[in-house]
C-alpha cells in the first residue's frame, strides 16, 4: 500500500499502545521503515536516469525491508533506544509486520500482477503473496487511507495532538486549534 496508508495506520495503533511521545515516534517510525527506500529511490529518480530507479526500485522494494530480519533487527534497535522496553520492541514488531500484511493485501501493478514479499530474505528468496490481492492504485487503498486519515484528524481533535506533533509542537497546536474551530459542533 501507500507510504501515507502505512503513516496514518502506525500512528493510530502507536497512539494507543505508546507511553510517551518518544515512544509514539518509534512506532511510528517501525510502520513506515520498510518503504524507506522510496526516499532514495525518489530524490535519485530526479537526476535523469529515472527509469532505471525505478527497474531497480520495483526489483528490490518489496525485498530489502519486507522481511523477518529486518522486523528483528528492527525489534533490538527499539530494545536499545527504550532501555530494553520489550513490550515496546513488540509493538514495533507487530507494526512493522502490519506493514507487511498491508502490502501483501493491496499492492497488485496496474496490470494485476501480484507484487510479493521476500519474507525469508536473505535466507530464501521464495516469495510470499496473497493470490487476491488488489492494485495499489484501486478503491479500496484509497477508501482505507481515507478513512485513517479522517480517523486521525478526529483523534487530534479529540486528544489535542495530531501526527504534526512528532515534527513540531508548535505546528501541531496551530493544526489542532484550526480543526477545532473548523468542526466545532
Ligand atoms: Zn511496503
Amino acid at each position: 500500500m501507500h507510504l501515507a496508508t502505512h503513516f496514518f495506520v502506525s500512528w493510530l495503533l502507536a497512539d494507543v499502545v505508546a507511553e510517551n511521545d518518544r515512544e509514539r515516534c518509534i512506532l511510528t517510525f517501525s510502520g513506515i521503515l520498510p518503504d524507506i527506500d522510496i526516499l532514495p529511490a525518489t530524490l535519485m529518480g530526479f537526476s535523469g536516469r529515472s527509469q532505471t530507479i525505478i527497474d531497480v526500485y520495483q526489483k528490490y522494494h518489496h525485498v530489502l525491508a519486507h522481511n523477518f530480519t529486518a522486523a528483528l533487527i528492527l525489534s533490538a534497535a527499539v530494545l536499545l533506544l527504550t532501555r530494553r522496553k520489550y513490550k515496546t520492541a513488540l509493538w514495533a514488531f507487530i507494526i512493522f509486520h502490519l506493514h507487511l500484511l498491508f502490502d501483501l493485501l493491496g499492492s497488485a501493478g496496474p496490470d494485476g500482477s501480484i507484487w510479493a514479499i521476500n519474507y525469508l530474505y536473505p535466507f530464501s528468496q521464495t516469495p510470499l503473496e496473497f493470490n487476491g490481492q488488489w492494485a495499489l492504485n484501486a478503491w479500496p487503498n484509497i477508501i482505507i487511507t481515507l478513512a485513517l486519515m479522517a480517523f486521525t484528524i478526529y483523534q487530534a481533535k479529540r486528544k489535542g495532538y495530531s501526527p504534526i506533533s512528532m515534527i513540531s509542537k508548535k505546528a501541531d497546536r496551530i493544526f489542532v486549534e484550526t480543526i477545532s474551530n473548523r468542526f466545532k459542533r
